[in-house]
């Protein structure tokens, strides 16, 4: 997997947000979109201001609540933070 497809575009981001509000977003999605907002300055800058991408977020953490799923988010954190500071 490379550093690209972890690290969804912005516009990407933003499609996934609404698809997270409609629940029609996969775990790999949510996963995606957390980790986009972890890494991407703009988009957290962008959430001070609009809140929508934020609220997004706190409802895809919701719906993630359970040990696994923190587990694999992490994981698959810990990999991009990896492959993008090298
Ligand atoms: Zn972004």
């Amino acid at each position: 997997m490379s550093r690209i497809r972890i690290f969804m575009p912005c516009e990407e981001a933003s499609q996934v947000c609404d698809k997270v509000q409609y629940k029609e977003a996969s775990l790999w999605e949510k996963i995606k979109l957390n980790l986009h907002v972890v890494l991407c300055m703009s988009c957290r800058k962008h959430t001070k201001v609009n809140t929508k991408l934020s609220e997004c977020i706190k409802k895809s953490n919701i719906d993630c609540l359970d040990p696994k799923c923190k587990e694999v988010m992490k994981k698959t954190l810990d990999k991009a933070l990896k492959n993008y500071q090298s």
